[in-house]
């Protein structure tokens, strides 16, 4: 049997083990990726100083050295106007099953008005700027960093709280990272004092996790304030912090910050509950944000009081999650942005598409750490493998199936030995410097490197 996943993020790749770590049904699996690179999220999500969620790629790598499985890289699934260089049909007709494994890299959008000013940006661009995405806006974020001195981020989840040590951390603290020199050489150019962190519910409600929760309180020359107003629980949610270990954890960081004496470092991170911003004001850029006072529903929602304020920020990072987005050819619910799919299943109008499968941030939405997507690519591995025993998949029709394919349009596919060459070049260039990586942002330089 021969398998495409789509994606080679920690779903894809935990999908391809799993095809190829059983015995029943022999299987070939070729991970395909628009980039050049594996990992997805891993490489270009995961902050690059944490590094040892970073090190879960050393796992990852293991599996593409595995029999019977192939990285392809630097080819695009999609129409020709989308930069497509394989359709879906393309892939059924050189495959007997699809997994759909290609993750939710978009924004979700605030809806307010100034939204769309200069300076305002979404999290998932500013991410993939510092990790050294080959699609990253360089220009932006090199003339907005050097000219911002007060920053919000918008959103309480663990990628405002990256975005926002990012920010605030030391060049010295951040020194040992894989991130590209440019990245390092801008935010060493960095004036910005304050970063305002805006939740618009309660500490009880945010969605960080303690442990990364607390590193913001660990910064060399940032210190964390937090108003003693913003960290009083209501009833509700002090009875889920009672309950809620996890949450009690969470509650007690902030409100031991909110009872710290100022420390006077140069650089202060102030952490904002029941505040909502309602609009961004600005002129060529934006200036301020008008955030206004919430209070909690009894069902736990936010709910605006009318009282404003209007903080002083040049930068503004909008961190209120990740989005999926559709594929050309595959059902998509755009109501939830994900693939439809029963146990991994993809399904259109609640019947099944044969040969089609989904895991992944694409198959439960955006949500979940990295090891949560292995549980969730065996289930869609399981189905697979069922569906394969009970002869429910259609044959590969495509002679010479799809490396005939991709030669013939001429794609220059970056094979797992093109990208033993980029790790390579990317660990030589890191030595240079000291570090063990630095990570290549060019995908010229990358498909050179991947030609050794
Ligand atoms: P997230 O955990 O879903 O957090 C999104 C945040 O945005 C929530 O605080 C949410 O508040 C807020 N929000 C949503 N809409 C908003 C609006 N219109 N106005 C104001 N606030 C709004 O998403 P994420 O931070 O992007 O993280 C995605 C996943 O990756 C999560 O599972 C996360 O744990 C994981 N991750 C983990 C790490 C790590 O180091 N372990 C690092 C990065 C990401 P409400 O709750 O009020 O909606």
């Amino acid at each position: 049997m021969r398998v495409a996943v789509v994606g080679s993020g920690p779903s894809g790749v935990y999908a391809a083990d799993a095809l190829v770590s059983q015995d029943a049904v022999p299987v070939e699996v070729d991970i395909i990726d628009r980039l050049p690179v594996p990992f997805g999220l891993v490489r270009y999500g995961v902050a690059p100083d944490h590094v040892s969620i970073r090190s879960v790629r050393d796992t990852l790598d293991k599996v593409l050295d595995k029999p019977g499985v192939r990285f392809l890289g630097n080819v695009t699934v999609g129409q020709p106007e989308d930069g497509g260089v394989v359709s879906m049909a393309d892939l059924h007709a050189c495959y007997d099953a699809v997994v759909l494994t290609y993750g939710a890299s978009r924004d979700r959008r605030l809806g307010i008005p100034g939204e769309d000013l200069d300076g305002s940006v979404a999290a998932t661009d500013f991410v993939a700027w510092y990790c050294g995405h080959p699609d990253a806006d360089r220009e932006l974020f090199e003339r907005l960093v050097p000219t911002a001195t007060s920053a919000v981020v918008v959103g309480v989840g663990n990628v405002a709280v990256d975005v926002t040590r990012v920010l605030a951390k030391t060049v010295g603290e951040l020194d040992h990272t894989d991130m590209p020199q440019h990245v390092f050489d801008t935010l060493a150019q960095s004036h910005i004092t304050d970063v305002y962190l805006l939740g618009r519910r309660g500490p009880a409600q945010a969605a960080w996790t303690t442990k990364e929760l607390k590193e913001l309180g660990e910064l060399l020359d940032a210190e964390v304030i937090v108003r003693p107003e913003d960290v009083v629980l209501d009833e509700g949610s002090a009875e889920v912090a009672a309950s809620d270990r996890a949450v009690g954890r969470n509650v007690a960081v902030v409100q031991e910050w909110a009872e710290r004496e100022p420390q006077g470092k140069p650089r202060r991170i102030h952490v904002r509950f029941l505040s909502r911003p309602i609009e961004m004001r600005g002129d060529d850029r934006v200036r301020t944000v008008v955030v206004e006072r919430t209070r909690l529903t009894s069902d736990g929602k936010a709910e605006g009081t009318g009282e404003t304020e209007e903080i002083a920020a040049d930068l503004v990072v909008r961190s209120v999650g990740y989005r999926g987005t559709a594929l050309d050819g595959v059902p998509f619910d755009s109501g939830r942005n994900v693939i439809p799919h029963t146990d991994g299943r993809v399904e259109r109008d609640g019947v099944q598409v044969p040969g089609e499968y989904v895991a992944g941030w694409i198959k439960r939405g955006p949500t979940g750490i990295i090891g949560t997507n292995k549980k969730d690519a065996v289930q869609t591995v399981t189905s697979l493998l069922a569906d394969a025993e009970a002869g429910l998949l259609r044959a590969p029709t495509q002679p010479g199936g799809i490396d005939a394919l991709l030669a013939e349009r001429g794609v220059a596919v970056v094979s797992t030995a093109g990208w033993r060459s980029i790790n390579a070049a990317e660990q030589a260039l890191g030595a240079t410097r000291g570090r063990d990586r630095t990570t290549i942002h060019d995908r010229v330089a990358l498909l050179d490197a991947a030609n050794g």
